[in-house]
C-alpha cells in the first residue's frame, strides 16, 4: 500500500492512485496547469471579441434555419448560465435539449423551467425508457466498478449527439469550462466514453435488451460525426467572466433559479454516487479535484478547501433515504444493495474496452493542445 500523501499546494492526494510528487510535496496537476494550463490562459477583453466572433460564424451558419445551435441543459449552474450567455450575449438561437434518465430532482426540473420560460426558448425533451436505463444502471452495480454514473452520462451526451446530427444541428454548446475545471476527477474512477465496456457490462449482467437507449461511440462521436458531419463543440463559458456565485445570483435575480449543494447534484442519482458510493468504496471524494481547481484558478484558499473536505459529502439522513429510494427504483432490496456496494472492487480493466484506444486518442489530443488537463 503507498503512503498517504496530499499535496502541498492543491488538495489532491493519493486517494488519486496514479497522482506523483515533486520534492516539495505538489503534485503533477498543478504542474500541469503550471506549464500546460496556465500560460494559455487568456485576457478577458481578447476573449469577448473572440467570442462574438464565434457568435457571428453560429449564426452565419444557422441563417434561415429554426435553431442555429444546441445545448444540453441539466438546471444546474453551468448550463443554466450557458444558456443565459448563448441567448444574450451570444445573440443565438438555441435550441434547449432536455434528457430525461429518470433520476431528476423536482429543483432541477424547476430551474430548467425558468429558464426556458425567462429566456423564451424552445425545448424538447428526450425521455429515456426508463426499463432499460434501470436494466444497465443495476448491471453497473453488479459489475463492482467506480464510474456508476457512466449510463446516465452516457445517455445524456449519446441522446443530444443522436438529435443534432439527426436534424442537421451542426453547433453544440457545451457548458464544460476552463475556469472550474483545471483538474480532471481520475481516470479509474471517471473513464472517457467507452461504448464497448458500457455493453460488454450489460452483456454480463443485464437482463433486458436495449433496444431504444441512446448510443454513441468514441468512433461515430469523433470521425464521423466530427469530420464526416462538420458537427462543432463550442465551450461559451470560457470566454465570460464566470465566477459560479455571480451567475448563481444572476441566474436567482432574472429567473428564480434555485441552486443547489454541490456542482452535479441536480440528481438523485448522481449525488448518492459521488457522495456516498464512490467515497466509500473507493475512497475517492470528487470535491477534491473540483476543490483543487478552484484552488489553482485563486477562487479559494487551500485552508478553505480543506475545511469542506472535513465535513460530510452530504446529510446521512439524506444518504439512507437515498439508498433506500435507488434500491427500490431498480428493483432490488436494500440488503442486497448494501451486498452489492461492500462487494469485490473492479475496474474497467477487469471487463472488455477501448480505453487505449481512446487514450491513445486523449494523447493525441494533448500534444496538439485540444486537452490541456492531465489525463492518466
Ligand atoms: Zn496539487
Amino acid at each position: 500500500m503507498r503512503k498517504y500523501q496530499r499535496c502541498t499546494r492543491c488538495v489532491m492526494d493519493t486517494s488519486d492512485t496514479m497522482i506523483s510528487f515533486d520534492e516539495n510535496g505538489v503534485c503533477d496537476h498543478c504542474k500541469n496547469f503550471e506549464k500546460r494550463i496556465k500560460p494559455n490562459l487568456k485576457p478577458q477583453e481578447n476573449k469577448l471579441e473572440e467570442l462574438e466572433a464565434i457568435s457571428k460564424g453560429i449564426r452565419k451558419a444557422g441563417k434561415g434555419k429554426e435553431y442555429d445551435c444546441i445545448l444540453g441543459l441539466s438546471g444546474g449552474v453551468d448550463s443554466s448560465y450557458l444558456a443565459y450567455v448563448a441567448k444574450e450575449i451570444m445573440h443565438l438561437r438555441p435550441l434547449i435539449y432536455v434528457v430525461d434518465t429518470g433520476w431528476n430532482l423536482n429543483v432541477a426540473v424547476e430551474n430548467i423551467e425558468k429558464i426556458v420560460k425567462g429566456l423564451n426558448l424552445d425545448m424538447y425533451t428526450d425521455v429515456v425508457n426508463w426499463k432499460e436505463m434501470a436494466d444497465l444502471q443495476l448491471s453497473y452495480f453488479k459489475a463492482q466498478v467506480p464510474f456508476q454514473d457512466a449510463p446516465q452520462d452516457h445517455a445524456i451526451f449519446a441522446s443530444l449527439y443522436n438529435y443534432a446530427t439527426k436534424n442537421h444541428i451542426k453547433y453544440v454548446l457545451t457548458g464544460s469550462n476552463q475556469s472550474t475545471e483545471f483538474v480532471r476527477p481520475p481516470l479509474e474512477f471517471m473513464p472517457l466514453n467507452d461504448l464497448r465496456l458500457l455493453k460488454d457490462i450489460h452483456k454480463k449482467f443485464g437482463k433486458r435488451k436495449l433496444s431504444t437507449f441512446p448510443m454513441c461511440g468514441i468512433f461515430k462521436y469523433r470521425l464521423l460525426y466530427r469530420y464526416i458531419y462538420g458537427m462543432k463543440r463550442v465551450f461559451p463559458l470560457d470566454y465570460v467572466v464566470y465566477d459560479k456565485e455571480n451567475a448563481e445570483k444572476l441566474l436567482h435575480d432574472r429567473f428564480g433559479w434555485t441552486r443547489y449543494e454541490n456542482k452535479h447534484y441536480e440528481n438523485v442519482f448522481t449525488r448518492f454516487y459521488e457522495g456516498y458510493y464512490l467515497v466509500n468504496k473507493f475512497g475517492y471524494d470528487t470535491r477534491k479535484n473540483v476543490l483543487s481547481s478552484q484552488i489553482l484558478a485563486g477562487m479559494i484558499s487551500r485552508e478553505e478547501a480543506l475545511n469542506i473536505l472535513s465535513k460530510n459529502t452530504y446529510d446521512p439522513e439524506q444518504i439512507e433515504q437515498d439508498k433506500e429510494y435507488i434500491a427500490k427504483k431498480l428493483g432490488i432490496k436494500k440488503e442486497e444493495f448494501d451486498k452489492i456496494i461492500v462487494g469485490e472492487k473492479k475496474s474497467w480493466k477487469d471487463y472488455k474496452n477501448v480505453m487505449k484506444l481512446i487514450l491513445l486518442g486523449a494523447k493525441i489530443c494533448k500534444l496538439f493542445g485540444i486537452e490541456s488537463r492531465n489525463l492518466r
